[in-house]
């Protein structure tokens, strides 16, 4: 088998991958948009916990990114892991927008306006199941309320089944930029099984209005791993996919935990598994590689020109909940049901049924349920994962400067327990650095993991929390 080369004229050694590697590294583990992971955070942290970190914060000044969560959708795709919440009917978006609105209101005012928000984010669920006039009312109240920067992102998330024009162009005219569209796979087969139908076409006429009305960044996702699927279907997919021309694509690997998410229970039969997904990854990898796509971090790819391929080939890439971004630096307040928050050294995250949510904010006007606050020790092994992550490179002196350490002597143990898989040729380890090889960005999760110091708390061979890292 032969290897792929990278824009950049490094390969990624998928040649290498044995049977031998497969068994030993395909195993369950996180995806690290933060760490510690959410399995770890306490139910301890609570509202005041959080506006505590809101109070340091403004101390610093640092920039915002701000994340709105929209749960409703109208059926249930099956492979779905998300929060969501299936309603057909749509009154029940009137008290939830409501309820955020009095989120939006009690957080501002406890930001400055001088802090700029340089990212804003609506996910889900279906942000396109709001009307575009509970879409116009829902933005304007954010934008009174908090000081977007003239250039900031402003992303939305799209199903192109349930988004007519008429949103595209209330978005539009509201100021949002960048469209991320959920698609996963292209092939009938797959889609009726999953219970998502969306036929390349209906796909293709929604971005093609959305780069007629000025949008300047598309991106899609993809899931290998999924039921039906093999790695000629998804070759198929990928060839679909291309002709679109997504400024960046996320491919995932599908996460099966029906002990977590029963409706994945239908359709467990009929999965690929061991050497046949991974040979739908590799299918991903050299189609997306082969059309001058950059591999950014573990499952993301972007045109060469955008600025996550700049900001991965500058080390400036960062990650978080809504995985590789280049805005490093910023906090991230996470306001709806089931929100996430990073905010300095903190996370949180809010209640995860609608009609808590929004009785907690009715009494308190925020809805933390539990939250993690980092000490030095998990500072450190974020900033190391997120290192490992972003660059596949660990620079010992810079990691050093930063914490005062010693590295060596810090992660003596983890050092050693990395010596099996230099062996194995995932990483390179010397005086200066820990650098993953090509082979090694395929299993990179792996070599985060050594780094994680709860891993083993979490049961992995049991009931994974995660899915496997292929
Ligand atoms: S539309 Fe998206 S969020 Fe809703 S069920 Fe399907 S995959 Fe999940």
């Amino acid at each position: 088998m032969s290897d792929v080369k990278t824009k950049h004229g490094d390969k990624i050694e998928i040649g290498a991958v044995s049977e031998h590697l497969l068994e030993k590294y395909n195993l369950p583990g996180p995806r690290y948009t933060s760490y510690p992971t959410a399995p770890v955070w306490k139910d301890d942290f609570g509202p005041d916990d959080l506006e505590e970190s809101y109070t340091r914060a403004e101390a610093l000044a640092t920039p915002l990114s701000l994340y709105m969560h929209l749960p409703f959708c109208e059926s249930l795709c099956l492979f779905c892991a998300c929060n969501v919440s299936i309603q057909k009917d749509k009154s029940v978006a009137i008290p939830y927008l409501a309820a955020l609105k009095h989120e939006i209101e009690h957080v501002s005012g406890l930001v400055s306006k001088q802090r700029p928000v340089i990212q804003f984010h609506w996910g889900g669920g279906t942000p396109t199941f709001l009307t575009p006039a509970q879409m116009e009312d829902l933005f304007g109240h954010a934008r009174e309320r908090f000081a977007f920067a003239p250039d900031a992102e402003i992303g939305i998330e799209v199903d192109p089944r349930v988004t007519s024009r008429a949103h595209l162009e209330s978005l539009r005219r509201l100021g949002f930029n960048r469209l991320s569209m959920g698609i996963q796979d292209f092939q009938p087969k797959v889609q009726e099984t999953i219970r998502r139908v969306q036929p390349y076409e209906m796909t293709r006429d929604l971005i093609l209005a959305s780069r007629e009305l000025g949008f300047e960044s598309l991106s899609v996702d993809l899931i290998y791993g999924l039921p039906y699927q093999n790695a000629a279907t998804f070759q198929a997919t990928i060839e679909q996919v291309l002709t679109l021309t997504p400024d960046r694509v996320a491919m995932f690997s599908y996460a099966h935990v029906p002990w977590l998410r029963k409706q994945q229970g239908a359709f467990a039969t009929h999965l690929p598994e061991g050497r046949e997904k991974f040979q739908i990854f590799r299918a991903g990898l050299e189609g997306f590689l082969g059309a001058g796509y950059v591999y950014i971090g573990m499952d993301h790819f972007a045109l060469p020109e955008d600025e996550l391929a700049t900001a991965q080939q500058d080390r400036t890439l960062h990650r978080n909940f809504m995985g590789y971004t280049t805005k490093a630096g910023a906090d991230l307040y996470g306001m709806g049901v089931s929100a996430i928050s990073s905010v300095g050294d903190a996370y949180a995250q809010n209640r995860r049924e609608v009609p808590a949510y929004q009785a907690a904010v009715a009494e308190r006007g925020i809805a933390t349920m539990r939250g993690y606050r980092l000490s030095a020790d998990a500072r450190l092994r974020r900033s190391v994962i997120g290192r490992l992550l972003c660059h596949t490179v660990i620079v010992k002196r810079e990691v050093e400067q930063e914490f005062s350490i010693s590295f060596d002597e810090y992660f003596a143990s983890e050092l050693a327990r990395l010596a099996e898989p230099s062996t194995d040729g995932l990483v390179i380890l010397d005086r200066d650095e820990v650098r993953v090889t090509p082979l090694g960005r395929i299993f990179i999760r792996n070599v985060a993991m050594v780094f994680d110091r709860y891993i083993e708390e979490q049961k992995m061979d049991q009931k994974p929390l995660f899915s496997k890292t292929l």
